[in-house]
């Protein structure tokens, strides 16, 4: 079952107690439930005009996760995880030898294993190992432009022609090497005023470069970036919702490759996914390069080089969050959370805009 298949289920749980009601379940049976990003390094090549990577202030000492400490993770979780993200708020080959991580997490664990990143510095040598040795699932590209200058304006140090480069030889190798169809490649777009319009082409460009599935997001601006509030949908919602509606229509007429999307600024659908039934504190975890244990966008439980994980899990942020959550306080527990309302609250402004918020650097 892949992970689509897997939220698809998840939603279709209506309420948190019945989605930690399946979740204990099939603990109990032994099913693994957990999802686990981590990222072995804290750094990023690019500067990208929306990213706090972009500020001075907020980039710390480089710092890469040494391989002792990754594989006492893997001992530690692996077992029980149904999705491994090995990147989740910087750019994982930074990390040298991050191949070396990857194999060490196969050795763990045969199932889904994906990534993020912006792609530069894939090599071919690169490419043909994640395929020869089926090392990854799913390799989810940045990408938030499909013209060269759209694309550098918004991922400073980023190179559009180096990312057609690497998106033609990810094709290649596809076709060509025994890994047949995977890894899937997903775009993530992040939408803007200055690249919307460029998505009408958007079908024919992922098609040109094979791709299986583009995910359209909107941008969430902070207060550093107040620059760039108009430059926000929420401030041009016709125009986003002319566009995207084209778009979801060509690739319904299209075959083969998927599109997701929030939903239109017009839509008046009831939202599946809300906080108030979020069961994330039950199966996802957040690994810092530094060892820090995120329970999702709660706050930390620990560090692996202190604590067991089944130590953390016993810490009172733990089970004082998610006996807070089953009595329904989440207002107050899930105040900072950058995750869960990005893809279905368009009728409100904070999905958007945060005044009132510096980036956050200690939860990723
Ligand atoms: S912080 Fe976000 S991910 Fe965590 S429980 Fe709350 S809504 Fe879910």
């Amino acid at each position: 079952m892949n992970k689509y298949t897997m939220r698809l289920l998840y939603n279709l749980l209506g309420s948190r107690d019945l989605k930690v009601a399946a979740l204990k379940a099939m603990e109990a049976l032994r099913i693994p439930t957990y999802r686990i990003a981590i990222d072995t390094n804290n750094t990023c090549n690019l500067r990208c005009v929306m990213c706090y990577m972009s500020l001075d202030e907020y980039r710390g000492k480089p710092e890469i996760m040494s391989m002792e400490m990754f594989e006492s993770i893997a001992r530690q979780v692996l077992h029980k995880t149904r999705m491994l993200d090995l990147s989740c708020s910087f750019e994982p080959f930074m990390t040298k030898n991050f191949l070396d991580y990857v194999r060490v997490a196969r050795r763990y664990y045969k199932g889904y294993i994906g990534i993020c990143t912006n792609a530069l510095l894939m090599s071919e040598e690169v490419i043909n190992s994640i395929i020869d040795e089926g090392l990854l699932d799913e390799i989810n590209i940045s990408i938030d432009g499909i013209t060269e200058s759209t694309y550098n304006s918004i991922r400073t140090n980023g190179d559009f022609r180096k990312l057609v480069e690497v998106l033609s030889m990810l094709k290649n190798a596809r076709n060509s090497r025994r890994g047949g169809r995977l890894p899937i490649i997903r775009l993530n777009y992040t939408m803007l005023r200055r690249n919307i319009e460029e998505l009408d082409a958007m079908y024919d460009f992922a098609k040109k470069y094979d791709v299986n599935i583009v995910q359209l997001r909107h941008a969430k601006l902070t207060r550093p970036f107040s620059h760039m509030f108009g430059e926000s949908l929420f401030f041009h919602q016709e125009l986003s919702d002319a566009v995207v509606e084209r778009v979801r229509r060509r690739f319904d007429a299209g075959s083969g490759m998927t599109l997701i999307h929030p939903p239109l600024f017009s839509s008046r659908k009831p939202r599946k996914v809300t906080r108030a039934a979020c069961a994330y504190p039950w199966f996802n975890f957040i690994i810092s390069s530094n060892g820090d244990v995120n329970l999702c966008y709660i706050g930390s439980m620990g560090n692996i080089s202190r604590n067991t994980f089944r130590e953390m899990l016993s810490s009172e942020l733990v089970v004082e969050s998610r006996s807070r959550l089953l009595r329904g306080d989440y207002k107050e527990v899930c105040r900072n959370c950058y995750s869960v309302s990005d893809m279905e609250e368009v009728h409100d402004k904070s999905t958007f805009i945060r005044e009132d918020l510096m980036p956050n650097v200690s939860a990723p």
